[in-house]
């Protein structure tokens, strides 16, 4: 059980995980703090000399390697430090320390890339035939040479250097617009009380307020703050469009969508059948908002009511339990991943539970050398749990690739890396169902997967393809206003939710909203490509005799075995998954449409459609 104390001296150790074989010591982090500066200096050195021969080509490489694998130790050991507690100054300032350090070793490095791609390729495919152990750097050589046709000469390199000054400047503003200068309005609940209504306010009432009028005052609310400035949002979203559509046609792509998956070779087919076959399959996404509206005994249903439980969920899921759930629940992996779960609880590396000062969320950092160590702030509830499975994903896949790749490709992409996080959601999901016998249980949990699949596959592909029919204006030098944007957003709702939602004049502003769309244009994508992906192996893995089961379980394992060492689509080609094809974005939605008429036949069991009843004392919002 979650313990009382939110002071972190009194949270037994056996819950804090244990950096001591990262360093025993600050001494220890010292020492190899002055190393790393040490190697930084000695590989300037370096510069000019790539050209020699394979030995000096070998040699740098080598270097690169040996300062990297300090560097993750020399990092992660105050930046785990400061999680435990970020109001610690000292810990603070060296974390700050590491940070000015890599960007020093960022700098110095700097050189290392246009100087290798000075050679021609043949004579470093020569080089690699002759020796051996530069083969290992392959795939990392022919992906620089590969990209080299969009690199420019040196004073297109120096313009685009000087010009990159500018490329944060939509996302900086879009940050003061929306936080720092944003004055949240206060709003009065149902319950007299009155609540600020920032960003976390409004998330946490659109999840948890029973009460319609507060939901929809929330939203009112919030949105009302970007309604109020959406010419400047649309301008700085103009900028982000025009300075994408610059960088693309500098460099010689065709498109944004092209310039955008150039670095990790994603052909743009993926994005856009994504987009189509989704836009085409969207009747389970509106029959399960049908089905919300008439188990929440709504009249009205709009997008605010979307992601509220639709019957209490007052279980206590501790975390033993969880432990043991997420154990068991990877048994279909094979006893050798579960033992590696196993392990990965038993290795003093998980810290469980908040303290003050402790960061807040999750996360799973891939400590080379040592193992991952995983920060949670497990709560007890459902989502935690889950939360807890999906960490554990990330986990292995770190595992297997550090034990299976060395160092230059054990780091993978993030293309793939929500693959197994996602998989082992699917999996505890169908534990948890086979097990849990309380119909009221099974609903919540039936739920709460629908909504993730809603949230992470459905609303991001919504999120895309605004994304690309935005540029696509841009491109085709057509103007981009607040209204432009509003109706393009209008009609992607009315798209994918038909008439599932009743219509919410503010909801067409969504778009100023997602920070995202500001900070990393083309990303999220990748949250429906991953879902995608993890739903086709997870019907392989399940499903079938028992022999094609195991060989699909077999490439899903060299799937994480292969770290960062090919590209992410051939990756996944040899697990099984082709990206490209239409039946891989169907099976997600095979999958979503399974999972609403499950929870329809558990609705309909309950004896609904009934009204939620009035909030009872002291349950939160
Ligand atoms: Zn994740």
């Amino acid at each position: 059980m979650k313990p009382q104390t939110r002071n972190r001296a009194e949270i037994p150790d056996t819950c804090k995980w244990d950096l001591a074989p990262i360093f025993a010591t600050w001494e220890d982090w010292r020492a190899a703090y002055a190393r790393l500066e040490t190697l930084i200096a000695a590989f300037a050195t370096r510069r000019g000399s790539l050209g020699e021969g394979p030995a000096s080509l070998l040699g740098a490489f080598q270097a690169v390697d040996e300062l990297g694998q300090l560097a993750h130790a020399v990092w992660y050991y105050p930046a785990l430090k400061h999680d435990e507690d970020q109001r610690d100054n000292d810990v603070g300032a060296r974390h700050q320390m590491v940070q000015i350090l890599m960007a020093r070793w960022q700098q110095a490095t700097s050189w290392f890339n246009p100087e290798l791609l000075t050679l021609p390729l043949e004579r470093v495919r020569e080089w690699m035939t002759i020796h051996p152990d530069l083969a290992l750097y392959r795939f990392a050589i022919e992906n620089l040479y590969r990209l080299q046709e969009h690199v420019l000469d040196d004073k297109g390199e120096r313009l685009m250097s000087l010009v990159s000054r500018f490329d944060a400047t939509p996302s900086d503003t879009y940050e003061a617009l929306s936080t720092a200068d944003a004055k949240f309005p206060t709003i009065t609940l149902s319950d007299g009380r009155s609540v600020t209504v920032s960003y976390g306010e409004y998330r946490s009432i659109l999840a948890t307020s029973r009460q319609q009028a507060d939901r929809e005052a929330a939203f009112r609310a919030y949105l009302g703050s970007f309604e109020a400035a959406r010419n400047t949002y649309a301008a700085l979203y103009n900028g982000v469009c025009q300075r994408d559509w610059f960088a693309a046609q500098a460099r010689g792509y065709a498109t944004t969508l092209d310039a955008a998956l150039s670095a990790h070779n994603i052909p743009p087919a993926v994005v856009e059948t994504l987009i189509a076959v989704t836009r085409g399959h969207t009747a389970g996404l509106q029959r399960y908002h049908r089905l919300r509206k008439q188990a929440l005994g709504l009249d009205r249903y709009c997008i605010f009511d979307g992601q509220v439980p639709t019957v209490h969920a007052d279980r206590i899921y501790d975390y033993d339990e969880a432990r043991t759930w997420v154990v068991e629940s990877v048994a279909p992996l094979g006893p050798e991943y579960q033992a590696r779960v196993r392990r990965s609880f038993e290795s003093g590396s998980i810290d469980v539970y908040e303290n003050e000062g402790k960061r807040s969320g999750a996360y799973s950092a891939p400590v080379y050398g040592v193992h991952p160590y995983m920060l949670l702030n497990h709560n007890d509830t459902l989502d935690a749990v889950f939360t807890l499975a999906h960490e554990m994903g990330h986990n292995i896949h770190t595992v297997l690739a550090h034990a299976h790749q060395p160092f230059v490709y054990s780091d993978y992409t993030i293309f793939v890396a929500e693959v197994p996080s996602t998989l082992s959601e699917a999996l505890l999901l169908e534990y948890l169902l086979a097990q849990r016998t309380d119909p009221r249980e099974r609903i919540v949990l039936l739920e709460h997967a629908i909504e993730s699949m809603a949230g992470t596959f459905f609303a991001q592909v919504l999120f895309a393809d605004y994304e690309l029919q935005a540029h696509r204006l841009v491109e085709r030098d057509q103007p981009i206003t607040s209204e432009i944007l509003g109706d393009l957003y209008g009609q992607l709702l009315k798209d994918y939710y038909g008439d599932a939602l009743d219509d919410e004049p503010l909801a067409r502003l969504t778009w100023a909203r997602v920070p995202h769309f500001y900070s990393t244009p083309y990303y999220v994508y990748q949250y429906a490509t991953c879902f995608a992906s993890a739903a086709r192996l997870a019907d392989r893995m399940l499903q079938g005799p028992e022999a094609s089961r195991a060989e699909a379980v077999g490439r899903y394992l060299d799937l994480l075995k292969s770290g960062g060492s090919d590209h992410p689509m051939e990756q996944l080609k040899r697990a099984g998954v082709d990206l490209r094809e239409p039946d891989t974005v169907q099976a997600v939605i095979t999958r979503f449409d399974e999972l609403v008429s499950r929870l329809e036949s558990e609705l309909a069991g309950l004896g609904t459609a009934r009204s939620p009843g009035p909030p009872r004392a002291g349950e939160p919002r």
